[in-house]
């Protein structure tokens, strides 16, 4: 199955997203039918990577959203550990500081964005911005609208000047998957530490979230930009769509190694000199 196609938004579409299926799995039926393509993703996604990261022209964003316990850190973990951590940053982007907040709300994401070669993951991101701001006022209407052309701007100076491929994923969970996943939290004392009383009032927020995340997906989902929504109910098949995608993108890019900037022929004359000379000094 092609995920790049099913859960692409495609751009100018209105998002409902009361019409999509959190706990949508496809054909897969659990964790284990899923297991070897997640594996084959993975492995073409460190291949692909190595390509990225030798040639030098091209750079991946990836941006993860979703609503508290919809498992941005869990596809960190999962998925964006095939790459070789010295090719990629995470980015995981909180409350503002002071001083960010006397800046324009992209002021403290550009620094972020990837150098060519590089690959940027945003745990969260510049939607933020269109997101909690607007569900908590944070800010007046006339300050956050402006906000959605200025990021289709942003996102487009960085595909064009800097040959950014941008790819945002909205990890879309029921809001009874999400009690459960609270839970699970409690019970389990290895996660308690991400357990916070605000899991619970933003909860409260729910419908408000829904409806900034539609406007957030309607508006900024650009050829250049696309979202996808991806169904994360399950953990397993959050994975695989999200593994396939990134390997799909990258397979797209055609990417190729670098041409030896040296004369092979010379340095196997090189290397056979060097041989020789070990052997002769073992033999005497
Ligand atoms: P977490 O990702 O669980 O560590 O939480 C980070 C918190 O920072 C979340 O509650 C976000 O809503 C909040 N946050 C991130 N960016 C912004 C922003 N631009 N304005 C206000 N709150 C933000
Ligand atoms: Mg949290």
């Amino acid at each position: 199955m092609k995920f790049v196609k099913k859960f692409r938004v495609e751009p100018g579409s209105d998002v409902n997203l009361g019409s999509i299926d959190p706990a949508f799995h496809a054909d897969y039926a659990n964790d284990a039918e899923t297991a070897q393509e997640l594996q084959r993703n993975l492995t073409r996604i460190t291949e692909l990577q190595r390509k990225l990261y030798a040639d030098r022209t091209h750079s991946l964003l990836i941006v993860l959203q979703g609503i508290d316990s919809a498992g941005k850190d869990g596809t960190c973990w999962h998925v964006i550990s095939a790459m070789d951590p010295q090719g990629v940053q995470v980015t995981g982007f909180k409350q503002p500081t002071p001083e960010e907040k006397e800046h324009d709300f992209l002021w403290r994401v550009h620094p972020h964005a990837p150098r060519r070669g590089y690959v940027s993951i945003f745990n969260r991101s510049h939607y933020e911005d269109v997101l909690v701001v607007r569900v908590h006022k944070l800010a007046p209407k006339e300050v956050w609208k402006p906000r959605y052309d200025f990021i289709n701007e942003w996102e487009k100076l960085l595909t064009v000047e800097n040959k950014t491929t941008i790819l945002k994923f909205f990890l879309y969970i029921s809001k009874d998957e999400q009690l459960k996943r609270f839970k699970a939290r409690l019970d389990d004392p290895a996660n308690q530490w991400k357990i916070s009383a605000s899991d619970y009032s933003e909860r409260e927020k729910w419908d408000d979230y829904i409806k900034a995340f539609e406007a957030a997906l309607t508006r900024c989902s650009t050829e250049h930009a696309p979202w996808f929504v991806i169904p994360a109910n399950h953990k397993w098949f959050r994975n695989l769509a999200v593994s396939s995608i990134i390997a799909d993108t990258l397979d797209d890019l055609n990417l190729k190694l670098p041409k030896p900037s040296v004369d092979i022929d010379e340095i196997r004359r090189l290397y056979q000199q060097a041989k020789n000379q070990e052997e002769r000094s073992k033999a005497g």
